[in-house]
């Protein structure tokens, strides 16, 4: 099926080193044009396959018109945070695995000598955080001017973490490049468009929409407890199930993540831990203990998960609600990707019912209650019946509630 891109063998070995099959949607829409040459503007979250959809072309670029002379890199792929271009890192290497294509990763966090190799021996694509590559800029250690597709990965997000300047500054030393493609959660905020307007020359914009049977993959339910304790328990009961193969659990608070994890220790639950303030080695580490399944629970804040890119990640668990209906939805979008199926489960006490009212109506949908036998909630405000929950209506919602309610009257009595 990727065959009919026009791809190198080479790269079409790399595919199913990868264990594609089909291109996705954001693939079927982005490489007939970036294959062209064309700048790209593209919507679309993470789970959609992106990764692929701007890695093939670049390579493909560089297997068409090899270089000539040793040098700095052609391509350049900059990621928001340490761990998705660590992960794109990998994206690029299984890819190009069956080419003589050399790639390597800048990130902060680490020693600077750990990147001397990269900056003095020939690297064909980099994929970097802004932060650090640009001190190498400065330092005159790195030359940009030799980068010919440039790639901005989660455009949004590198803006929301104030990353607009630098940015800037890197793409201004890489003047001299051929294309550029954005990629970016969403495109609505005004900040995303009028970067790209900056930056992109006659883009073609495409958009990776979740279709609402992708959105179906994941089944959400809640279960109501009365404290923490009762949240604890249900979660120990939910991990100890056969079907639970990779849970990631989230907690709002880092002190959480720790007393949790500590918990689930002595419980005998193997689990790893992350938090946004854990020296880059220990988050490593972390990551790869669950990517190599030597543990299938991870613990993390939202922080310290961003960017997370682990398959088969079977049940995602909300320990504390979010405090709000997208990060919700951005939590158990770590599950149900690239075609599996995924849980998202939520432990709710009374006093989480205003933000689950909120969420189901963000998703337009309620999500069901469940009890576990044995753990049923004793509190009575925790065990409100589901009729009873009023999920608060906008004014626009409650117009168009008593216009349906009218017209079924007028229905009801032109029958009679
Ligand atoms: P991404 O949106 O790039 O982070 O990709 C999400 C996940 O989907 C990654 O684990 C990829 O390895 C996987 N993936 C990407 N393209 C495909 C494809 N065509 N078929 C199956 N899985 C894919």
């Amino acid at each position: 099926m990727f065959e009919k891109f026009d791809l190198s063998q080479e790269l079409i070995g790399g595919i199913q080193k990868a264990g594609y099959k089909k291109p996705t949607s954001i693939q079927e829409l982005v490489l007939p044009p970036a294959m062209n040459g064309k700048d790209i503007l593209a919507s679309a979250p993470t789970g959609t396959g992106k990764t692929a959809a701007f890695v093939l072309p670049a390579a493909q670029h560089l297997l068409d018109y090899p270089r000539t002379k040793p040098g700095f890199p052609r391509v350049l792929i900059l990621s928001p945070t340490r761990e998705l271009a660590l992960q794109t890192g990998e994206h690029v290497k299984m890819l190009t695995s069956h080419t003589k294509i050399k790639s390597g990763v800048i990130t902060g966090g680490v020693n600077y000598g750990s990147h001397s190799e990269i900056l003095t021996s020939t690297t064909d694509i980099l994929v970097a955080t802004p932060g650090r590559l640009l001190d190498y800029i400065e330092t005159e250690q790195f030359d940009s001017r030799e980068i010919e597709i440039l790639i901005l990965d989660e455009a949004d997000r590198m803006l929301d973490m104030g990353f607009a300047d630098t940015i800037n500054r890197i793409i201004s030393e890489a003047q001299w490049r051929k294309q550029t493609m954005l990629f970016s959660a969403t495109l609505e905020g005004a900040g995303v468009i009028r970067f790209a307007n900056e930056v992109l020359n006659d883009p073609i914009s495409v958009e990776a929409k979740p279709s609402r049977k992708e959105k179906a993959k994941i089944h959400q339910w809640i279960n109501l407890a009365d404290n923490k304790e009762h949240k604890y328990q249900l979660l120990l009961n939910i991990l100890k199930q056969d079907e639970v193969k990779r849970a990631v659990i989230f907690a709002n608070k880092r002190e959480t993540v720790q007393t949790l994890s500590g918990k689930l220790l002595a419980d005998e639950v193997p689990c790893a831990w992350l938090e946004g303030e854990m020296p880059q080695d220990k988050r490593n580490s972390a990551v790869a203990r669950l990517r190599q399944e030597r543990v299938n629970v991870l613990v993390a804040t939202d922080v310290a998960a961003r960017g997370l890119d682990i398959d088969d990640i079977t049940h995602v668990i909300n320990f504390d609600m979010p405090y709000k209906a997208d990060i919700y939805l951005h939590r158990i979008g770590r599950t149900g990707r690239a075609g599996n199926k995924g849980t998202a489960i939520s432990l709710v006490e009374a006093h989480d019912m205003l933000v689950i009212g909120k969420i189901e109506r963000y998703m337009d949908e309620k999500i069901p209650r469940r009890i576990i036998q044995g753990l049923r909630p004793k509190n009575k405000e925790s065990r409100v019946p589901l009729k009873k929950i009023k999920v608060k209506r906008s004014t626009a919602e409650k117009k168009a509630k008593a216009k349906k309610a009218k017209n079924k009257k007028v229905k009801k009595s032109a029958k009679k």
